[in-house]
């Protein structure tokens, strides 16, 4: 169907959409008594009405069965990480065996560079992109000092060109093999969250394996975001959080991606702990640490089964949505945003908004990055007051996300209303 920035348009596009459905498995905050322009899944996405429900069955369990409740009830808490894994998989593209749920987000990137870090008088480089995430950029410096070694020497940032806001593949590349013989880790975000650049996260890993360097990546904005194949693509590690794209709550448990290259190897250096023994012998408390031979071997703790089943309730919602009719949708919901802004833009003799997120499909995920050029926050200020809510990173950016799960193509039409009648 054709675009055009009219309210029939887009409820058309949200009658023909298969997907519209899943909306009602959500609860939006509400201006005005009506449902908020939800457009912060990119930050802390919508609660799936399940959620109680899910957590309650294990309150349930806890207060019935009391310890028993790992081993019995509806879902016993010990098997609770095998039932999660296999939708997950589908996600972010490999084998249920490479990923483990656990802890928090910049919790597992420390983890993982134990073993995926360990640099030598040889090889210490971490490359990275400019302005990543401020945890990222804090972890990476305190690696390099927990290896009295220097921030500064360890750590190479790949900077846009002058003006620019995104990087160029080929730069990437070329700082990788600049640095070829003495990098160690090359470490960047899938998505960026400031530009919303997706990055090319295949040729990055066959550049970093070139150089013989281990290929990490943060997921945070990609996971439930984009299409991701960590298997096929080589990569060796990823971890990423889920309250965000994967709408399991603020301060969600995490997950963590290892290839089966190193997920089988039980010699794979680690920071270890007993969830990650053989759980023939775990409850037997032997002395020598037997790594189960999957990335569950990482696993250090007793599985938070109250977070667990927050992420089942969401991982039910893509499951029944269908990860590749998720896909479908964000692109062209995204797309329209695209149209619909670019619109107004022409309706001014100056660019009111700069997009610095790609156009291109294949560079982008939900998010759409919007640099004003003017009146920037009281923009944005009256996009709240109209029931718009969307995040705002200085010195001048808004960052929309429509999310395929539960925005509608009417959303993205008010909002771009919304705006012309803010500037007028
Ligand atoms: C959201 C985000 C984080 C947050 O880390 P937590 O440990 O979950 O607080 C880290 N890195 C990136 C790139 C992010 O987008």
């Amino acid at each position: 169907m054709k675009f055009e920035n009219t309210l029939a348009c887009a409820l058309q596009l949200d009658k023909e959409d298969k997907l519209n459905h899943l909306r009602n498995s959500f609860l939006f905050p509400q201006h005005n008594g009506k449902d908020c322009i939800y457009f912060t899944g990119n930050s802390l996405g919508l609660q799936p009405k399940n959620t109680s429900g899910e957590i309650k069955q294990v309150l349930d369990s806890w207060a019935v069965l009391g310890v028993e409740g790992h081993f019995k009830g509806e879902n016993p808490w010990m098997h609770f990480h095998d039932k999660l894994t296999k939708p997950l998989a589908k996600i972010v593209g490999c084998l249920a065996e490479e990923i483990v749920i656990m802890n928090a987000l910049t919790v597992n990137l420390h983890l993982m560079m134990a073993g995926f870090y360990r640099p030598t008088k040889q090889r210490y480089k971490i490359i990275c992109e400019a302005k990543a995430f401020p945890s990222d950029q804090y972890a990476f410096a305190s690696q390099a000092l927990l290896h009295n070694l220097k921030p500064e020497d360890v750590i190479v940032e790949v900077k846009p060109r002058e003006g620019k806001h995104v990087l160029h593949t080929e730069d990437i590349i070329s700082v990788i093999e600049q640095h070829a013989g003495e990098t160690a880790l090359v470490l960047f975000s899938g998505i960026n969250y400031y530009s919303g650049q997706y990055f090319n996260i295949k040729t990055i890993t066959e550049a970093a394996h070139k150089a013989g360097a281990y290929a990490g990546f943060d997921l945070a904005h990609a996971a439930g975001n984009v299409e991701l194949n960590l298997h096929d693509w080589n990569v060796d590690f990823a971890c990423w959080c889920t309250y965000k794209y994967l709408n399991s709550g603020p301060g969600a448990v995490s997950g963590t991606f290892i290839h089966e290259r190193f997920a089988r190897d039980k010699n794979f250096p680690r920071l270890a702990g007993w969830w990650g023994n053989n759980k023939l012998t775990r409850f037997k408390m032997e002395q020598n640490f037997d790594a189960i031979p999957t990335a569950e071997g990482w696993q250090l703790s007793t599985p938070p089964a109250l977070l667990l089943a927050a992420h089942k309730a969401a991982l039910d919602i893509f499951e029944e949505a269908g990860i590749e009719n998720l896909h479908q949708k964000r692109k062209t919901l995204t797309a329209y945003l695209h149209f619909i802004l670019n619109g107004i833009n022409q309706k001014y003799n100056y660019r009111v908004i700069e997009i610095i997120t790609l156009a291109n499909e294949d560079e982008r995920g939900c998010q759409v990055s919007m640099f004003m050029h003017k009146n920037g926050k009281a923009i944005f200020d009256a996009l709240t007051n109209e029931g718009v809510i969307a995040d705002w990173r200085e010195p001048n950016v808004i960052r929309v996300a429509p999310v395929p799960l539960y925005n509608k193509y009417e959303d993205v039409w008010r909002f771009g209303n919304i705006i012309e009648n803010i500037l007028q």
